[in-house]
Formats: C-alpha cells, sequence, structure tokens
C-alpha cells in the first residue's frame, strides 16, 4: 500500500473507531488498490477512495417487540446505505446478536464491489438487527419482523433500496416483513424486497442461488488448471440456505461432502452429506446438526465444538460466517493437499489465512466474487417483478451460470492487466472498485 492509500485508511480507521469487521474488510480492499490509483490520478482528484469509504446514509433504529410470555423486548435495527452509484442501494439483512454498526459496515461495503462485479445495475448497502431468531417461537418472529418494518419501510422502495436475506433472515422473515410493507404503504410494490416466496413475486433459483453461484465459481478457477469438481473431497462449513445448496451442486458435479456445521459443532459424513436429510433438520426442523448425525447412522461422527478445518479435504467451501477460518486451519488444510477455496460466506477467511492461500497458490475465490450468485439473481429477481413476469428454472439458472463464468472472466482478467496473473482478490477488488468509482466520476460531487 503505498503513502496515500495509508493515509486515506488510517483516517477512515480513525473516524470509525472500534468497528474491526469494518476496517478488515477496507484494508483488503486498499491492499489491492496501488497499481488502479497509479493508473487513475482522476480518482484522487475526486476523493473516491474518501467517499466510497463513507456510507451515503447510516440508519440506526429501536425495535420494540413483546415476547410470548408478554415481556416487553428492545432491540437496535440497522441500515446502512452505502453506495448507490449503479443503481438502488441492494443487501440482504442479517438478524444475530453479534450484528452492531462494525459488522453492517463491512458487510455494505463488501456488497458495493460484489454488486457492481455482477453487472447488475444494483448499489450497495446492508442492514440487520441484534436479534436472534434461534430459539423465538413464529409468533414472536412475526411480531420482531413488524416491527422492524414499521420503522424500515420508510426508508425502502423499488428504486431507492432493496433489502433480502442474510443470516437469520430467511424465506419466512422475508414473508412478514414484506406483509408489514405492504400494510402500511398500502402498495403491492413486489420489487421492494428480495427472496420472495414463489408465488407472490419471488424468483426460482434465488433460494439456491449463492450455494450454487459459489461451487460454479470454485468449478471455473478449477477449469484453469485443467481440474473438476468430480473425485474432489470438499469440506464445506455451515448449514444454512448457502452452505446446503453449495453440497447440493458440489455433489451434483461428482464431489463428495463430507462435512457440515453449525454454532454447536461438526459433523464428518465419509460416505458423504445426505443434503436432503441435511435440508429436512435444518430448514424444515430447525433442528441442529448433532440430530444429523443420530439420523444419518454409523458413518458420521459428530464433534462438538471444534472446526471443520480440522478436516482434511481438497477444496474448502466456507459458508458459515466471518473470519471462521484463520491461519492454523489454512496451514492444516495446505498440508492436507487442498487446492481451492471459494467464499460462500461474506470475510470468511482471515486476513491471514487468505494471504497463506495465496502464497501457497491455492485458487482462492474472494466472497465478493464467489458468493455474488445470491445478489445476482436477486437482481434477476427485481427484473422479473419489473416486467410482472416469472422465469423458468432452467433461464433463471442459466443466466446465473453466465453471471458466475461472467464475474470469473473478469476478475481473472483484470488480475491478468494489474500483472497479477490468478490473483482473484486483487483481480475482484480491482475491477468492482473501477465500476463504481467510474459511474461516481460520471455523476458528480454528491
Ligand atoms: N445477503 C446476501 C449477500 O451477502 C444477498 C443479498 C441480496 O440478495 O440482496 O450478498
Amino acid at each position: 500500500m503505498d503513502a496515500q492509500l495509508l493515509e486515506i485508511r488510517d483516517e477512515v480507521f480513525r473516524r470509525n473507531p472500534g468497528e474491526t469487521e469494518f476496517h478488515q474488510a477496507v484494508n483488503e480492499v486498499f491492499e489491492s488498490l496501488a497499481p488502479l490509483s497509479a493508473r487513475h490520478p482522476e480518482y484522487a482528484n475526486a476523493a473516491i477512495l474518501q467517499r466510497i469509504c463513507e456510507p451515503e446514509r447510516q440508519i440506526i433504529f429501536r425495535v420494540p417487540w413483546v415476547d410470548d410470555a408478554g415481556k416487553v423486548q428492545i432491540n437496535r435495527g440497522f441500515r446502512v446505505e452505502f453506495n448507490s452509484a449503479l443503481g438502488p442501494y441492494k443487501g440482504g439483512l442479517r438478524f444475530h446478536p453479534s450484528v452492531y454498526l462494525g459488522i453492517v459496515k463491512f458487510l455494505g461495503f463488501e456488497q458495493i464491489f460484489k454488486n457492481a462485479l455482477t453487472g447488475m445495475p444494483i448499489g450497495g448497502g446492508k442492514g440487520g438487527a441484534d436479534f436472534d431468531p434461534r430459539g423465538k417461537s413464529d409468533a414472536e418472529v412475526m411480531r420482531f419482523c413488524q416491527s422492524f418494518m414499521t420503522e424500515l419501510y420508510r426508508h425502502i422502495g423499488e428504486y431507492t433500496d432493496v433489502p433480502a436475506g442474510d443470516i437469520g433472515v430467511g424465506g419466512r422473515e422475508i414473508g412478514y416483513l414484506f406483509g408489514q410493507y405492504k400494510r402500511i404503504t398500502n402498495r403491492y410494490e413486489s420489487g421492494v424486497l428480495t427472496g420472495k416466496g414463489i408465488g407472490w413475486g419471488g424468483s426460482l433459483v434465488r433460494p439456491e442461488a449463492t450455494g450454487y453461484g459459489a461451487v460454479l465459481f470454485a468449478q471455473e478457477m478449477l477449469k484453469t488448471r485443467g481440474q473438476t469438481f468430480d473425485g474432489q473431497r470438499v469440506s464445506v462449513s455451515g448449514s444454512g440456505n448457502v452452505a446446503i445448496n453449495a453440497i447440493a451442486k458440489a455433489q451434483s458435479l461428482g464431489a463428495k461432502v463430507v462435512t457440515a456445521s453449525d454454532s454447536g459443532g461438526y459433523i464428518v459424513d465419509e460416505a458423504g452429506i445426505d443434503v436432503e436429510l441435511l435440508r429436512q433438520i435444518k430448514e424444515v426442523e430447525r433442528g441442529r446438526i448433532s440430530d444429523y448425525a443420530v439420523r444419518r447412522g454409523s458413518s458420521v461422527s459428530y464433534v462438538p465444538d471444534g472446526s471443520v478445518w480440522d478436516v482434511d479435504a481438497t477444496v474448502a467451501l466456507p459458508c458459515a460466517t466471518q473470519n471462521e477460518l484463520n491461519d492454523k486451519h489454512a496451514a492444516r488444510l495446505l498440508d492436507s493437499g487442498l487446492i481451492a477455496v471459494a467464499e460462500g460466506a461474506n470475510m470468511p477467511c482471515t486476513a491471514e489465512a487468505t494471504a497463506l492461500f495465496q502464497e501457497a497458490g491455492t485458487l482462492f475465490g474472494p466472497g465478493k466474487a464467489a458468493n455474488a450468485g445470491g445478489v445476482a439473481t436477486s437482481a434477476l429477481e427485481m427484473q422479473q417483478n419489473a416486467s410482472r413476469d416469472a422465469w423458468t428454472f432452467e433461464h433463471t439458472e442459466e443466466r446465473l451460470t453466465d453471471i458466475m463464468v461472467n464475474i470469473h472472466e473478469s476478475c481473472a482478467a483484470t488480475a491478468e492487466e494489474y500483472g497479477m496473473p490468478g490473483n482473484y482478490v486483487a483481480g475482484a477488488n480491482i475491477d468492482g472498485f473501477r465500476r463504481v468509482a467510474d459511474a461516481m466520476l460520471a455523476q458528480g460531487l454528491i
């Protein structure tokens, strides 16, 4: 990083104290940008970097609700509208007890560049609440979502800001949020949220898109080395929407996926994960990964606590959460013969782990490229809503595949153009950044 970038970065750190995940995401992008800044002095003249790090708008609000025992509960809601150079703010809502401004800003910052890489007309934003849906009844989740939307509705809209799901926000929550938005505004504005149910404005393939997309991105990386998923031993972390669909796609391409996890522990299934059983337990019964071990039988071991990254694999797909895979895990995986990593989650590898993978020459697909299939399919959902149309699964999946192949291609080409062939981190950061920067330059000082 050159002196000018360092100075701007340190000023961002100073102005946003304590937001460690945001600092990490900013640092990672800045580390890639020196060659771009050198070629484009106009970016510095227009203070593009300083502006891109400052959200256009940040909303923090109280979310009061009443639990099933009749007790008043208070949570904190967030929506960070980060950048609208390329389109309406777009990005998910995360409901998890760890949510605070630093998490929402890291996610929103990543989202700007991820969304740009999709080539779709969407800006970057993110939101959520420090609410824990785990262990709550459907009625409690509904009351929380209704209260959350009672404040959020005034800030969003199909041309303004289009939230979707993330950790803790799936089809059930999007349904309650959409219902409340419709009731308050008296508008059937389908395009205000994505991840809606099929039959009321949702898109086929949206539920599968993030996991499928991560595997498609990994497949493109493997192709550059003359390899495929066939016969790979794959480790996946997490057991939510992204993980389950990544497992399904990798297995359909001939891989054996041996792991999945949740906050309680992980399983190793040497026979290959039974995806339908996993779906039943996690998505229908909202159960725990330990239940999978009990029901599946002898091929499975369940390890409470511990890390799924202690298991040998040739391909790693971290699909759980930020900073779940550290340098020790990375070193172990490299020893066990790892050849590729694609981040299904947002920033699941620590900076040190990423550096180790890159030094070892491992194929490494950063989240903002590898997991962009989810938000890209959200943009396809918006497109269907705008034209009051509903596409087939095949057509939508074809569009998703094209988008992922294009993202891979443009990251690879940009890395090459800047003298770092095979460096998808640099390729994604530079290409995502310049798409946004050029639009900001054209739109003047706002
Ligand atoms: N939360 C997802 C992400 O990290 C999807 C966002 C969306 O569909 O708007 O990209």
